[in-house]
């Protein structure tokens, strides 16, 4: 029987990216061996993970391991592994197609990036780790049968935006990747992958703490010295060894002094995605009544997808060194999805499934102590502050999710927070900082919320606080206004935002007209605005501008409004309110006409200028952009 081939193409991004990687500068080829490995090392596991609930998947064969075969008359590379294998429908879904949506990003990066560089970045961090092998290879065949199933099937591609699948056989369950590798030339320097000492060597460097034997055979030529001499020279046994090039360790059971930082990057890679060395590492022990280890990583870069509502989290966990899951959420509280790593527990039963695995009463412990000691790590980069600023960049946001959602540890996290500040446009400060600075008789932290720094740095809300020299905290982060809702108070202090309610000073001078007396004149002023604005009072912020708005204590601030309305079924409309600067000559002028002629339209006008620039001063939109014209032209032709 003629087994049929059915012919396929790769999905147009795949194609793009085969090209990128077989056409790019990039150097570092070698990669491909430690994807390859990787690869296997998590088809073992998931086969392992398998066989808990259903034992026969391995009956009569329960060998775990990867091997590494090569001729060198036909110049390929076998990598075979006894792992999980993949069913038809599972090589077409994951081989073939490229599922991670970062492949948007992937080419992004790249067009703006060294090519090389770029790459060497990404191959990773964008699950592509398997078209790696094209790097080395001008065909590959893959022949995988998955446990449990009678047939196999065989994959074949040139690389080429095409590939082949047919039914095939193999002898027993697991996936068999034959590389025939490019020609190289002695020029290009490249190693010759069908050598066992590159192949031993390689695996040293980048897979060594695979927890699965790495088999490779190596002969070697024995000249036999004592038999007697023989008419074509003394004789020749080619001896062939089976040698293991892994040491197999768990990295997380060595000490870890004994293990060195290349070695904990490589195994970071191999569990994250990311090809960048981890920023910190940090090494955990049992503690207590619960026995576990653990490995965690922070990275150095955020991935792009950290802030995405469904980014991919969670740490593996073993038990008793068998993987029971590959990204177990349960372990850490959402806002350090950004930490990577391994647990180890020795008390999680091996055949517990994911239901009660979320009830199992040690997973919360254990969450609580990882937490903790992860704030410990947290702590200790922020004794230096370059250090800690590159951090903060990539996971401030975080940590500030975390004081709005972590009770036990908010104290310690608002320790931890970064702010821009008016005492220094060049460094951050923590809250604990501005509070030492505080002058003497101020009792409130003052910020200010808004796009960016120019515009809160230039609102007129900020002109009597900066004219009289207090801080002011510029919180010009999108999630900053939600964090204030949760810190309200640091150390008695209250957070006081300058755009809300009325500032206290003790050094407050009497205006030079009190409310009251005005009380008509605002009245008429806030007619022909009254739809946007429901109450105009006079001012003790500013200094040299007309006016500004305003909200109460409980309203949004025009970001958060702005915010909220762009989100599904939009969010309320705040009237707001208009305060005057008393002491500004358009105010006195204002003033003046309304005592003579109390319907005066040029007053009316003259307030709806006011509202429009107040608005355009802290960097918001004009409700009415055609009236706002309308008066600015008018305007212009008075004074021409
Ligand atoms: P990643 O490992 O990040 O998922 P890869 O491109 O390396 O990305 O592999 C893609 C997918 O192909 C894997 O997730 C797995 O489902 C499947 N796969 C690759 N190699 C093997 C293998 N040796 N055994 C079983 N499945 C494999
Ligand atoms: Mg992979």
């Amino acid at each position: 029987m003629v087994a049929t081939i059915a012919q396929y193409q790769f999905q147009a991004e795949t194609r793009q990216l085969l090209d990128l990687m077989i056409n790019s500068l990039y150097t570092n080829k070698e990669i491909f061996l430690r994807e390859l490995i990787s690869n296997a090392s998590d088809a073992i596991d998931r086969l392992r993970f398998e066989t808990l609930s259903n034992p026969e998947l391995v009956t009569g064969d329960d060998r775990y391991e990867i091997r590494l075969e090569v001729d060198k008359q036909e110049r390929t590379l076998t990598i075979s592994d006894s792992g999980i294998g993949m069913s038809r429908d599972e090589v077409i879904a994951h081989i073939g197609t490229i599922a991670k949506s970062g492949i948007r990003e992937l080419r992004e990066n790249i067009r703006d990036n060294q090519p090389g560089e770029m790459l060497t970045g990404s191959i990773g961090q964008f699950g592509v780790g398997f078209y790696s092998a094209f790097m080395v290879a001008d065909r590959v065949t893959l022949v995988t049968r998955r446990a449990g199933e009678a047939t196999a099937t065989i994959w074949e591609s040139a690389g080429d935006g095409n590939y082949t699948l047919r039914e095939g056989q193999r002898s027993s369950r697991g996936t068999t990747i034959k590389l025939h590798l490019r020609d190289e030339t002695a020029e290009e320097g490249m190693d010759d992958y069908t050598d066992p000492w590159v192949l031993s060597r390689l695996v040293k460097k980048h897979s060594d703490f695979i927890g699965y034997p790495i088999l490779c055979t190596f002969e070697r030529e024995e000249v036999d010295q004592l038999g007697k001499p023989l008419p074509g020279g003394p004789r020749k046994t080619i001896v062939v060894e089976e040698k293991t090039l892994n040491s197999m360790k768990p990295l997380w059971t060595r000490p870890q002094e004994e293990v060195d930082e290349r070695e904990y990057a490589e195994f970071y890679r191999h569990i994250s995605d990311d090809w960048n060395p981890p920023f910190k590492t940090i090494v955990l022990k049992a503690e207590g009544s619960v026995e576990y280890q653990a490995l965690l990583f922070i990275p150095a870069k955020a991935p792009y997808d950290l802030f995405y509502h469904a980014s991919e989290s969670g740490l593996r966990l073993y038990a008793k060194r068998v993987m029971i899951e590959k990204r177990c959420e349960e372990l850490l509280p959402r806002y350090l999805r950004f930490v990577r790593g391994v647990v180890d527990s020795a008390d999680l039963p091996l055949n517990i499934s994911r239901q009660m695995l979320q009830q199992d009463r040690h997973l919360g412990q254990i969450r609580k102590w990882l937490t903790k000691r992860i704030l410990d790590a947290i702590e200790e980069l922020n004794r230096d502050y370059e250090k800690y600023l590159s951090f903060w960049e990539q996971f401030g946001r975080a940590l500030k999710e975390g004081v709005s959602s972590d009770y036990d540890n908010k104290e310690r996290l608002v320790k931890l927070l970064l702010f821009n500040s008016s005492n220094d446009p060049q460094t951050l400060t923590t809250l604990q900082e501005y509070v030492d600075r505080m002058k003497e008789d101020q009792n409130e932290i003052f910020y200010l919320t808004g796009e960016s720094r120019s515009v809160v740095e230039n609102s007129p809300h900020l002109e009597t606080l900066t004219e009289r020299g207090y801080e002011i905290l510029y919180l010009i982060d999108p999630v900053d206004e939600l964090l204030v809702q949760t810190l309200t108070e640091f150390q008695g202090k209250k957070l006081k935002s300058a755009g809300k309610g009325t500032i206290k000073l003790n050094d407050t001078e009497q205006p030079a007209v009190a409310q009251d007396e005005a009380a008509g004149l605002l009245e008429f002023i806030q007619k022909p605005i009254d739809a946007y604005v429901k109450q105009v009072r006079l001012s003790n912020r500013l200094v040299s501008s007309p006016a500004c708005l305003v909200g109460t204590e409980m309203d949004y601030s025009p970001q958060l409004e702005r915010l909220l309305q762009k989100g599904k079924g939009g969010g309320p409309k705040q009237r707001r309110i208009l305060e005057l600067n008393p002491n500004h000559e358009i105010f006195v002028k204002m003033r003046h006409r309304f005592m003579k002629d109390n319907q005066d339209q040029a007053v009316a006008e003259c307030a709806e200028s006011l509202f429009c620039y107040a608005l355009l001063a802290e960097g918001s939109e004009l409700p009415d952009t055609r009236r706002f014209n309308q008066l600015m032209l008018g305007n212009l032709l008075q004074t021409l």
